[in-house]
């Protein structure tokens, strides 16, 4: 199968009408139709074989993920998916792992109605580039750079599935059979949170998604808007799966330092609180209040309201 061949069978499959896209897969440039009075949201992210993934990814799961990494950043900025390119270098042309990488790349386009418009293909050690464009109101996008002393900090979801999902999957942690597939799945198939992201939009005054754990992502936060926090660990969102198969020590290492949770951490103000819970209940979305932006000059971890240093179990980055 030549390249263009490979392109027209599993690329150029998706149904993009109602998308803003005057001309798609196959000439030199796709075109689109920007809205009026939008600011285009635009991010990438590589995933390369061997440091971003291990080769014994179903490439289904990898299909998913390479989109839902990058709509997770729109979804942090409170930005609407419109259009992505994808750049794909691929060892040879198997065209069962392509059957699967495709079905689960678009299964992750329909959902989040994101038109692919365009990539590029090369031989080469398997690597994979997304690029998403969103469209989010002029001067409404979500940044990291806006929290203010006194807001409350939130999360979405839960945090620390996604980590101990890996080292169940590379056999340094065993679990009952009945929280494997959720684990496994957290970490194959996270949830861009695009639809509480465009809630926070009006109401938020920073975020961030979680990619490198709560402890690492959050100092990005703290640093851009010039602030500090208190976190009470007590209050981490933490599912049912990990509580149960790990010591609450080894949870709360998982959920502050454990990477590719996807999910959103955002600060609120005071004046907001009521808004907010109303606006993410529609979203069906969970979130949690886990502690306060303060003037002080780093972040601090609190447990049983004393000082917590999280301990190092020594799990994996792989990131
Ligand atoms: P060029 O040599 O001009 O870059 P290509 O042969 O690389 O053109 O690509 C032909 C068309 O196919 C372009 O419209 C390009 O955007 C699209 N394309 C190439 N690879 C992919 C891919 N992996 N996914 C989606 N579209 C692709
Ligand atoms: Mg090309």
């Amino acid at each position: 199968m030549k390249e263009f061949q490979l392109i027209e069978h599993f690329f150029t499959k998706q149904a993009i009408s109602g998308h803003d896209v005057e001309l798609g897969i196959g000439d030199d440039c796709a075109l689109v139709i920007p809205a009026a009075n939008k600011a285009i949201a635009i991010s990438c992210d590589t995933l390369v074989e061997n440091v971003h993934f291990y080769p014994d990814i179903p490439p289904k799961a990898l299909g998913y993920k390479s989109l839902a990494v990058n709509l997770s950043d729109l979804a942090s900025m409170g930005a609407e998916p419109a259009w992505m390119t994808l750049a794909l270098t691929l060892p040879d042309v198997d065209e069962e792992w392509l059957t699967s990488y495709s079905s689960g790349l678009f299964e992750a386009a329909e959902y989040y109605n994101i038109a692919l418009v365009g990539g590029d293909t090369t031989r080469g050690p398997r690597s994979i580039t997304v690029t998403v464009n969103g469209q989010v109101p002029i001067g409404t996008a979500l940044t990291r750079s806006g929290a203010k002393n006194g807001d409350w900090i939130y999360v979405t979801g839960t945090l620390g599935d996604s980590a101990l999902g890996l080292d169940v999957i590379r056999g340094s942690q065993q679990v009952a059979v009945e929280h494997q597939s959720y684990l496994v799945g957290r970490h194959y198939y996270p949830t861009p949170r695009v639809l509480a992201g465009l809630a926070l939009r009006t109401l938020a005054s920073s975020a961030i998604d979680l990619s490198d754990g709560l402890y690492s992502d959050i100092q990005h936060l703290l640093r851009q808007s010039v602030v500090s926090a208190i976190i009470d660990v007590d209050l981490l969102p933490l599912s049912d799966p990990l509580k149960s198969s790990v010591t609450d020590e080894e949870a709360l290492s998982y959920a502050l330092t454990g990477g590719e949770d996807y999910e959103l951490l955002f600060t609120v103000p005071e004046a907001q609180k009521g808004a907010l819970e109303i606006a993410l209940a529609n979203t069906g979305v969970s979130f949690t209040q886990i502690g306060q932006i303060s003037s002080g000059d780093k972040l601090k971890l609190i447990r049983n309201g004393q000082p917590y240093t999280p301990i190092n179990i020594g799990f994996e980055h792989f990131s």
